[in-house]
């Protein structure tokens, strides 16, 4: 299994209905924490034009957050108009599992937003879902994140690399 995305992006803006098209995704399951809001809990300007164009394009939704905190999670939810799943424990297959079941989608047709390899990208090659990492919005991170980020960067390293060298 790569531990590689399939795409890196600087955040979820870039992510268009043309690649998800291309690459046949029907619906994406969105991380919370560093994706969609910085530990201010302050959210990416943008992001409810960029949910709602995409909405319209006929692409379903799913926030799957490996956050504890229940009230967070929900008005972040409340606010983009899509269900939520929290304390996911990405990267376990289960709470993938469960979502894309509610989404009523092949794992296959599920692209996985996060900005986490450790979870976000493994739990969907674990599921065979296509993963897309993007930059993490803030600067912050919990010590467990902060801990995990040098092992990222290099992976990220090596993945663009090896882009670079595929486009030569
Ligand atoms: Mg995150």
């Amino acid at each position: 299994m790569t531990l590689y995305p399939e795409q890196y992006f600087k955040n979820i803006l870039e992510i268009d209905v043309e690649l998800l098209k291309k690459h046949g995704i029907e619906g994406l399951i969105l991380d919370v924490d560093n994706t969609l809001i910085d530990l201010d809990k302050k959210m990416l300007p943008g992001t409810v034009e960029w949910i709602n164009t995409l909405k319209q394009a006929g692409i379903k939704f799913y926030i799957l957050s490996n956050s504890n905190k229940k009230e967070k999670v929900k008005k972040v939810a409340e606010v983009l108009g899509i269900p939520y799943f929290y304390f996911g424990m990405k990267p376990l297959k289960s709470g993938f599992k469960k979502v894309a079941k509610l989404m009523q989608l092949e794992h296959e047709k599920i692209g996985v937003v996060g900005d986490q390899i450790f979870t976000d990208v493994i739990g969907a090659r674990r599921c065979h879902m296509y993963p897309i990492l993007v930059q993490p919005i803030g600067e912050k991170d919990i010590w467990i994140t902060r801990i995990k980020r040098p092992f990222e960067q290099k992976i990220i390293d090596q993945f663009q690399k090896k882009k670079g060298e595929e486009k030569k």
